[in-house]
């Protein structure tokens, strides 16, 4: 048996990395990143053999005596298998130390800040922030005495001028960027925010572990909305946290029990589920990607596709360093404006008009007006004639077609 008897110590398992120490020690043995996605986390149950981890729907645990805890677990807000089988999973496949998961992305990120920081401290975070992460940081941390300096996450030298010394605690950055897909040197930033004496966090959440393991690149905490890729179907909101150093895991973990904001058992077997087949659904993701991409390229109503694939992208070589591929989310400008950017939207019908992404089913939105609405009027403004496509895995042919329509056509001969 490779568990351990603390539940939230015994992630790494065979198949992780190791449960103790920090991710740059030698390791014996580390199994590929789907073969990790798979095992790590997890052994077959001793009892029954189940391949699968159950969906352990207890609050409370029997103990031996007074204190007798079997294998660790007390309360199932501290800990619970289902969900410490996919917290093992989530640090294997990002290479950390530890992984919490939680009700959502944003619950995650609340615990982080909460954890690592103190009121008179300051972050600096990507000037293209995602909605709610910037919500949180302007109108709920800032109120309790977290300040925050927006910088663009692909000019270094901003971020840097961004950081308030011997304030600035945390140092976050998203890569790529959303919609506009900018790329943010995770290597070079770490160095930066470390030479501060603050810690690199990177929402991976576009990217996800399968295209890009931060911690490997230097940062410090990688956060998720699981809801996104490793759910991968739509079907469940979740969040994760995953630390590279010790010290920063206890505290996480000791903020993640403290206020509680879980995944349950339930969303935990979901997103777990979903992880296994991480790697297969994101290189359907990006083979997609990259048809879209080049069926849009050539398009008459298209003015400019963005995709950090492309050879023109300001962020490609960079990406091409950092990311195994370059992901399932592209953004395009028409030629008719806003009101054709809409029409693009409400025409297609195998990608659905709806927020979100990273699921099996291709999304289509028009950032200006949904996702974007509230940067409206700012600096933040993204273009009105804009399109954001998450591209699914259905039949690429089928995704071509529905664009081409949408467009109103001549785009294929
Ligand atoms: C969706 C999303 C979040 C928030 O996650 P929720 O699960 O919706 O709380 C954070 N960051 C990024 C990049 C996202 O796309």
């Amino acid at each position: 048996m490779f568990t351990t008897s603390n539940p939230v110590a015994g992630q790494g398992c065979r198949w992780g990395v190791s449960s103790v120490g920090t991710v740059s020690q030698e390791h014996a043995f580390k199994a590929g990143f789907e073969t990790r996605a798979i095992h790590a986390g997890y052994e077959p149950d001793e009892m029954t053999g189940a391949v699968i981890p159950p969906i352990y729907a207890t609050s409370t645990y029997k103990q031996d005596g007074v204190g007798g805890l079997r294998g660790g677990y007390e309360y199932s807000r501290s800990a619970n298998p289902t969900r410490t089988a996919l917290e093992g999973a989530l640090a294997a496949v990002e290479e950390g130390e530890r992984g919490f998961a939680f009700a959502s992305g944003l619950a995650a990120e609340d615990a982080l800040i909460r954890a690592l920081t103190r009121p008179g401290d300051h972050a600096v975070i990507p000037d293209d922030a995602y909605g709610g992460t910037f919500r949180l940081f302007d109108k709920v941390a800032r109120p309790w005495g977290l300040e925050h300096s927006p910088a663009p996450v692909g000019d270094v030298d901003a971020v840097r001028a961004a950081i308030v010394p011997g304030r600035t605690k945390l140092v976050w950055i998203e890569t790529p960027t959303n919609p506009m897909l900018t790329i943010g040197d995770i290597e070079v930033l770490a160095a930066v925010a470390h030479e501060a004496g603050a810690l690199l966090v990177v929402d991976n959440t576009f990217a996800s572990p399968y295209l890009q393991q931060p911690l490997t690149l230097g940062a410090d905490l990688v956060v998720h909305s699981t809801t996104k890729y490793v759910g991968g179907h739509s079907d469940v909101v979740g969040g994760a946290v995953v630390v590279r150093d010790h010290e920063v895991a206890e505290r996480i973990g000791f903020h993640q029990n403290s206020m509680g904001a879980v995944a349950g058992p339930f969303d935990a077997f979901l997103t777990h589920r979903g992880l296994k087949t991480l790697g297969v659904r994101m290189d359907r993701h990006c083979d997609n990607a990259e048809k879209v991409v080049d069926f849009l390229v050539g398009h008459p109503q298209v003015s400019e596709v963005i995709y950090p694939g492309l050879e023109e992208h300001a962020g490609h070589a960079l990406a091409a360093r950092q990311m195994r591929r370059f992901g399932g989310i592209v953004s395009f400008r028409v030629t008719g404006g806003e009101q054709q950017a809409l029409q693009v939207c409400a025409r297609a019908e195998v990608f659905t008009l709806g927020e979100s992404l990273g699921g099996v089913e291709s999304l289509i939105e028009h950032p200006g007006r949904m996702t974007h609405a509230s940067v409206a009027g700012t600096d933040l403004e993204v273009p009105a004639d804009l399109v954001r496509l998450s591209v699914g895995i259905e039949t690429a042919d089928d995704l071509l077609a529905d664009l081409d329509r949408a467009l109103g056509g001549s785009g294929r001969e």
